[in-house]
Formats: structure tokens, C-alpha cells, sequence
């Protein structure tokens, strides 16, 4: 094990030193070091080497006298640091070149066998580890991560400082927000048969804040949805949430671009180059998502010249793309095969390969039916070289960009521990992304996004062609999080309601008092939330947020260690004026409809908004 060792933190209480900071420079000095057996040998019956571990590593002690000394025990360990005996240094230790000699022992605290080693935490099962989570903790992985996690809060903290916002803590106990998720409910014991619901985010409590004239507000907020759980998505989630007063999309993305630009220095040590912004059109376009991984190449090409004239009827679509897939011309037929399954599964009509050849130029199951040149012409516009392969997919621009997308993913994305770190920023979504069950648009993030000024005149006529003025931000082809300019207008807000399907009450209802405040002088405002459980992962190199994150829940949303959730007593049930349905009963979760819909009162927004937990 080794943990990165902080040479200026100063022991106090039980300890002079820290474990992990020993050094042979140090020799000669006596100190006392705390911490827990990481190991124990024994030589002879009265010689031990015990390994003590803290939060900075492991060091050596040679313990004289025979002594009962367990796994995971608490000890003080008095000692005199010394140069280990020739020939038997541990270059994995940062302290492996000394030991502490002549120890006196003193066991502050027993310890029973632990469920799991915690050498062997890989090999250990995920639910053993997280029944066991304090014991998890003290592995060098989890120790790595949470102090990560904390550099990088620290360095958010310093960043939206340097840039004027103030931190405000915002409501837990509160009401509906409109990111169109499914909340967590919690009844209220004074007023029986009403509930708060916790926040899915700050966002109307923020907008408010800027009514109320903060001007640059931040918070490292927790934010809660009762969504399903996967690897990048638990119930509660950590988010730098902001707003701020009187600024354009412009200014929203510098203040979050320097934000995540110093947490990505604080824990890599280099500069991170100036982010790069695309529009939804051109990431869709060049890499077939919203969400593009920039750390590899085989972007999306447009084969329409390519192909123009071809008498091949496929390649007449909409839309003709390819992607290069640089060396895999040797692959199996077999493989290729799986490819075209793969296409069709994604959505895609077909899907034709092309090896290049350098002779024949495309070997291909249309080969006889391209001409000489639209082959050359192929080879040219993808920049295939021989022993290359291009898949190509024709059809409807959105569907064969994202097939093609999705493949490029599968064949060549890079795992989540590779370097570098590629930001980038994706503007003008669309502002609606399909109908709800009950013919209502959609909002694409939530409905007080501001539409883009050019297409106000559209929102009645083609509101499907409406961008809008919101922007996420991705990282190695995970969205982190997203933002918006607000809707400030009464005007604009009923328009964008009514698009909605959002009637005059039903909005008075849920969001009355957020534009209530609007009538007494809203400033325009705009800001953003990023995703810190997803940062951190990334950050740390970890494709699973529960790695990062210090209790986590399991996929069926249990807290294995405190029991969460439990039935209540009796008493507190009826305290609360709440009767529990047995399962399968009517008004079960899961019995009733879709509570993402806009259309029904108490939950808004749309199911695929998105937004920092990728709801
Ligand atoms: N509240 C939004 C979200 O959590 C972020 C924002 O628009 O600022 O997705």
C-alpha cells in the first residue's frame, strides 16, 4: 500500500509521526505511531513484525516479546526508526528503506477478525464490502478516493469563490422542481396527507436567489431522484450547482469551465487546454451523440459526395456515413457479421462494410456494385488506408449518426482510467425532444430554458426545429452536467408552457411562487449544475461512482451497512398519519402512471432531461 504522504501534516495527540511519512532521514528519532495491523510475522517465538497502517501508509515495526497482536487491532507503537538490514528493503513501501526497532506496544483497541481482507479487497464480493463499508474505507483505494473527492470540492470552493459567487445552502424539505425525475417523498408530521419532497436540485430555489439579488450564487449540493440505479446514477447525488445574475451563455460556460479546470489540476498537476465547444448538430454530425469522447479519433464522416451518382440504392438515403476503423481490415467474416447484427439491433437499416485493399481498393459485399471512382472516392473522404475498414450506414440523419456513433464507442472508445482529460462543451440542444404519451413536447432540460433568439418565431409553428439556450458540459464521453439561460419573460414562460401542454393553473399550481417572484423584477439570469460523483470518477479513474462516493446504495437501492430503508413502528406511522398498503395493493409504487409525464400534476420535466445524474 501507499498513500500519498502530506510531509507537512502535523501529528498531535497519541502520535509524533505518521506512518506512511518515515523516512531514513528520520533514523535515530524515537517517535510514536498510531494506526491498525495491516500485517503480522512472526519469527521465532518472540520476534513479530507487525506492519501498522494509517491514512499515509504502512510502516514496519519489529516487536520484541511475544504479544497477542491481531488483524485490524488499534495500536500505539513506540519506536526508534532505523535503516533496515541489508538486502531487505521494500521498494513497494514509500517507507520500505527503514522500521521502527526496540517498540513498546499498546493496544488501544481489539479487534475480531475482519469479514474480509482487506488485502484482497478485489477479490472481495461488493455487497460483503459495503455490509463492511468502515472496513472498506480503510483500503488505500477508498482512502485515494474520498481525499480526491475532497481535493476537488476544495478546489470548486476556490474557484466560484475567486469568482465572486457566495455559497447558499438551499431547502432539503421542499417542493416539486421541474427536472422531471421521480422524488422522494416525505410526509410532513403537522400537516397529515401533505409531504415535502427533496430537491432533485436546487434549481428554483437558485433562480430565486437571483430574484432576490445574490448575483452569483454556488453550492456543493446534494440533490435527490428516486430513479433507477445503475453504475453512474445512485438516489442522492453531489452536484456544484450555480446561477448567476445578468450574464449570457458565454460567461455561465468560463465560470464553470475555470472551476472544473482547477479541480482537474488540483489533482492531475497540469493545465488543462482551453475547452472546446461544439453545437448538439455537430457533435451529433461527428461523433453520432451529445456526449462525444474526444480522446480517440474515428469521427463520423459524411459520405454524400462520396456516393452522389452511385447506382447502389442504399446509398441514396437522407444521410450516408462512415466510420474508419484503422486496421481491422484483416478482421473475420464472422466478426463483420456481428457488426452488421450489432447495426441493427442499434436502430440502423444495414450496415456495409468495406475492407481497403490496396489492389482492389474495397472488398465489400457492394463492391461490384460501386464504380472505380465512388470506391476511391470512399477511401478518400474517410482517409482509409490499406488494411482499414469503414462501416458505412445510410438512412435518417439522427438514427445513422447514432448507430454510427454507438459503434465507434464499441470499437475504439478508450477505458474510463485513460488519460487525457477531454472536456468539451455542447450547445444550442434542441429545446423540445419528442411527445409524451398525451401528444405534449417534451422540454429537453426544463421548461424555464430559455429558447435560442433566432427560433422564438418558431415555437408555435416548428417547435421541434427550436434550439435552446442550454449547454452541457462532457468529459471522456460522460455527460457531467448541464445549464441553461433562464426564461426571465412572463411573455416567453407562457409560450413555452403552453408548447408544454402546461396549462395556466397547472403551472400557477406547481410553480406559482417561482413566477409570482418573476412579476416583481427578475433579473436575467442563466447557470448550471455538474455532476461531482461522475467528476470524481473520472478524475480518479473509476467507472463506477459507488467507488467514490463513501456510502453508497446497492443497484435495488439498499444501504446494506445501516439497513436502509426499514419498516417504521407503528407509533411513528401513525404520527405521521400514514397507513402502509401491503405490496401489490393498489397505490403501490409502479401502479399508477408515469410520474414523469409534464402533463400530470406534481412531477414535470421529461424523462430524458438532461441533467448531472443523467436522468
Ligand atoms: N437544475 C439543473 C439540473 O440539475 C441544472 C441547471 O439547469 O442548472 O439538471
Amino acid at each position: 500500500m501507499s498513500f500519498t504522504t502530506d510531509e507537512s501534516l502535523v501529528p498531535a495527540g497519541l502520535r509524533t509521526a505518521y506512518c506512511g511519512a518515515l523516512r531514513t532521514g528520520d533514523t535515530g528519532r524515537t517517535v510514536s505511531v498510531c494506526g491498525w495491523v495491516a500485517r503480522r510475522r512472526e519469527h521465532g517465538e518472540h520476534l513479530a513484525f507487525v506492519d501498522l497502517r494509517d491514512h499515509t501508509g504502512i510502516i514496519q515495526c519489529v516487536v520484541d516479546g511475544a504479544r497477542d497482536l491481531r488483524s485490524e487491532q488499534v495500536l500505539r507503537v513506540t519506536g526508534t526508526v532505523r535503516p533496515r538490514p541489508e538486502g531487505t528493503a521494500n521498494p513497494a513501501l514509500s517507507t520500505g528503506e527503514v522500521e521502527l526497532g526496540e517498540c513498546e506496544v499498546e493496544v488501544l483497541s481489539t479487534a475480531e477478525p475482519p469479514p474480509f481482507s482487506l488485502d484482497a479487497r478485489s477479490e472481495t464480493d461488493e455487497a460483503v464490502r459495503l455490509r463492511y463499508r468502515y472496513l472498506d474505507l480503510r483500503t488505500d483505494r477508498m482512502q485515494h478516493n474520498l481525499r480526491l473527492r475532497a481535493q476537488v470540492n476544495s478546489a470548486l470552493r476556490r474557484a466560484m469563490e475567486r469568482q465572486g459567487f457566495v455559497e447558499v445552502e438551499t431547502p432539503m424539505l421542499w417542493t416539486p422542481t421541474p427536472e422531471g425525475a421521480r422524488e422522494f417523498a416525505i410526509p410532513s408530521r403537522l400537516q397529515h396527507g401533505s409531504f415535502y419532497v427533496l430537491p432533485q436540485s436546487p434549481q428554483i430555489a437558485k433562480q430565486l436567489l437571483m430574484v432576490g439579488g445574490l448575483d452569483r450564487y454556488y453550492q456543493i449540493a446534494r440533490c435527490m431522484r428516486d430513479e433507477d440505479l445503475r453504475a453512474d446514477r445512485q438516489f442522492e447525488f453531489t452536484q456544484l450547482d450555480i446561477e448567476a445574475s445578468f450574464v449570457g451563455q458565454a460567461e455561465v460556460l468560463g465560470f464553470v469551465s475555470e472551476a472544473v479546470s482547477e479541480a482537474a489540476f488540483a489533482v492531475t498537476g497540469e493545465q488543462q487546454p482551453e475547452i472546446v465547444t461544439m453545437t448538439w448538430n455537430q457533435a451529433l454530425d461527428r461523433f453520432g451523440t451529445d456526449k462525444p469522447d474526444l480522446r480517440f479519433g474515428m469521427e463520423l464522416v459524411d459520405l454524400g459526395d462520396a456516393v452522389a451518382g452511385s447506382e447502389l440504392n442504399v446509398f441514396k438515403a437522407a444521410c450516408v456515413r462512415a466510420v474508419r476503423v484503422p486496421s481491422a481490415g484483416e478482421w473475420p467474416r464472422s466478426r463483420l457479421d456481428a457488426l452488421v447484427e450489432r447495426a441493427l439491433e442499434l436502430g440502423a437499416a444495414g450496415l456495409v462494410w468495406m475492407r481497403v485493399r490496396a489492389e482492389r481498393v474495397l472488398e465489400s459485399p457492394v463492391a461490384k456494385f460501386l464504380s472505380e471512382a465512388h470506391q476511391r472516392q470512399i477511401v478518400a473522404a474517410t482517409y482509409a488506408d490499406p488494411g482499414d475498414l469503414v462501416l458505412v450506414v445510410a438512412g435518417e440523419r439522427e438514427r445513422t449518426c447514432k448507430v454510427l456513433g454507438q459503434l465507434r464507442l464499441d470499437l475504439g472508445q478508450p477505458a474510463v482510467s485513460e488519460r487525457p482529460l477531454c472536456f468539451a462543451w455542447i450547445t444550442e440542444f434542441p429545446l423540445f425532444e419528442g411527445m409524451d404519451d398525451d401528444g405534449h413536447l417534451v422540454a429537453a432540460h426544463h421548461p424555464f430554458t430559455m429558447p435560442h433568439p433566432d427560433d422564438l418565431d418558431l415555437l408555435e409553428t416548428d417547435p421541434m426545429a427550436v434550439r435552446s439556450q442550454s449547454y452541457d458540459l462532457v468529459l471522456n464521453g460522460w455527460e457531467l452536467g448541464s445549464g441553461s439561460i433562464r426564461i426571465h419573460r412572463a411573455d416567453i414562460q407562457r409560450r413555452v408552457f403552453k408548447a408544454l401542454g402546461v396549462s395556466d393553473e397547472d403551472a400557477e399550481s406547481r410553480f406559482g411562487f417561482l413566477l409570482g417572484a418573476f412579476r416583481y423584477g427578475a433579473p436575467p439570469h442563466g447557470g448550471f449544475a455538474v455532476g461531482l460523483d461522475r467528476f470524481v470518477a473520472l478524475l480518479a479513474g473509476e467507472d463506477n461512482i459507488r467507488e467514490v462516493i463513501a456510502y453508497p446504495k446497492t443497484q435495488s437501492g439498499a444501504d446494506l451497512m445501516s439497513g436502509a430503508p426499514r419498516p417504521l413502528a407503528d407509533r411513528q406511522l401513525a404520527e405521521l398519519g400514514i397507513r402502509v398498503v401491503p405490496t401489490g395493493a393498489p397505490g403501490r409504487p409502479g401502479s399508477t402512471g408515469s410520474p414523469r409525464s409534464l402533463g400530470s400534476p406534481g412531477a414535470a420535466g421529461s424523462p430524458g432531461a438532461p441533467g448531472p445524474s443523467g436522468a
